[in-house]
């Protein structure tokens, strides 16, 4: 009897060790189980072969752990696509967490404000030097409403100096009560808000040069009808100012349509194979005669050019080029003073060079006289009936053909334009 309680009791012992023994493993498992799904590595399943509550929970985390590891993988994509999407966008984007640390920053803001991987965790302030930044983070976290509008930074681009930006900024609050933190995207519109500004200053140039000629053929109309009609001693002085006025308006509208078919590209030149030497001769002399007028010592050296040095350009380009640059040459050179031209090559280069004793630019405008209505005298400019649009024409007439142009100048020396031209050279005929 005793040996029978006794080994009952060592039987129920053995089962309760048996049990408690895999429940402990089932329980080692559960935890490896666990500690891989949080370290993102694959689980596998906890198999046991326990009851009870253990037992629930071991299937229930079989059942869960693929789900939970779908689910991570897809959040992982998710996240991945984002950051492609974000590094891909044009837009610098920032995001800082409540207390103006920085979270995120694309390729785009990392260039806009010099970031680098070191910059995440640190105050944006200290990060980016801008007060208009750290308003605009400001008001996007304590505002009522997304913030929106446009400021202007210093910005330095890896190596490159410091230039000024003008960015659109739209600025949103993350959820909570205060925020979380905020998003800010920065669109640079730099480029666009000049060109606004260049097409604003056209039309005001525009206007004012029409508005100059038509004010003094309003005013020679009007004295005509008023007395000077009959009077001979001015009647006829002042028809000629008003033909004078018309031409120039002529030549403005002329110069107008040029510039504009020039620039959207509706000018179409049959760039071809161009003999140079007989364009030059041609054009050269057709300003002699002006030249002449004013005691100029006037020169055309054509130098190594002959009939066979070809550019791909169409004839009337290549004149227009010249015509200005000569014309310009004679206007602002004084009565004896020279005007040469003359080519050379250079490498692959045609390089043509009108210099005149002229006047000259001051240094200081040099770079602008290429510009749309820049005029270094006004005045002058318009008495010697000049548009201000001549140079600009001439540039992309150059850039179209595939050249280059450059000025030299000393006031009261004189200038020299050079015009670089690439050569052309025919296939070799087969015989
Ligand atoms: P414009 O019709 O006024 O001559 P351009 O575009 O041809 O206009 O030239 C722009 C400006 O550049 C001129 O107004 C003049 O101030 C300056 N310029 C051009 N060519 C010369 C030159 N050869 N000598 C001195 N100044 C020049």
């Amino acid at each position: 009897m005793v040996w029978g309680v006794i080994g009952l009791a060592l039987i129920v012992s053995t089962a309760v060790a048996v049990v408690i023994r895999r429940r402990g493993m089932a329980l080692d498992e559960l935890a490896r189980g666990v500690a891989a799904l949080g370290d993102g590595r694959a689980t596998r399943p906890v198999r046991t072969c326990v009851g009870g509550r253990v037992g629930r929970v071991s299937r229930l985390f079989d059942r869960m752990a693929p789900q939970l590891e779908a689910r991570i993988a897809r959040l992982e994509q998710d996240r991945q696509q984002l950051r492609a999407v974000l590094s891909g966008m044009d837009e610098g984007v920032i995001a800082i967490d409540a207390r103006r640390r920085l979270v995120f920053a694309n390729a785009s803001a990392d260039r806009l404000f010099g970031l680098d991987s070191g910059s995440v965790g640190r105050l944006v302030a200290e990060l980016i030097r801008s007060p208009h930044v750290q308003a605009a983070v400001e008001t996007t976290l304590f505002g009522a409403a997304p913030y929106q509008g446009e400021i202007t930074v210093a910005s330095r681009e890896a190596g490159l100096r410091l230039s000024s930006r003008v960015l659109a900024v739209r600025g949103s609050s993350l959820s909570g009560s205060p925020p979380q933190g905020a998003v800010l995207v920065f669109h640079d519109v730099t480029e666009l808000r000049r060109l606004e500004r260049m097409r604003q200053d056209f039309v005001a140039n525009v206007s004012h040069e029409l508005k100059t000629p038509l004010a003094s053929i309003k005013a020679y109309t009007e004295t005509l009808l008023d007395w000077a009609l009959h009077d001979e001693n001015v009647n006829e002085k002042f028809l000629h100012r008003i033909e004078e006025q018309a031409d120039r308006l002529n030549q403005l509208i002329l110069d107008l349509l040029s510039l504009a078919r020039l620039e959207s590209g509706q000018e179409v030149f049959e760039h071809g194979p161009l003999a140079l030497t007989p364009c030059i001769e041609a054009c050269a002399e057709s300003h002699r005669g002006r030249a002449e007028a004013k005691n100029h010592h006037y020169v055309l050296d054509l130098g190594p050019l002959d009939d066979e040095t070809l550019v791909l350009a169409d004839e009337e380009a290549v004149r227009q080029i010249l015509d200005n640059l000569i014309d310009n040459a004679i206007k602002y050179t004084q009565e004896g003073g020279s005007v040469r031209i003359a080519c050379r090559l250079a490498g692959d280069s045609v390089i043509l060079e009108v210099t005149d004793s002229g006047i000259g630019i001051p240094r200081e405008d040099l770079a602008r006289v290429f510009e749309r209505f820049y005029r270094v005298d006004k005045a002058r400019s318009r008495e010697l009936g000049g548009t201000g649009l001549g140079l600009s024409i001439v540039k992309h007439l150059v850039q179209s053909i595939g050249g280059s142009i450059s000025v030299n100048s000393r006031v009261g020396s004189g200038t020299q334009f050079t015009v670089n031209l690439p050569r052309f050279h025919p296939m070799p005929q087969r015989s």
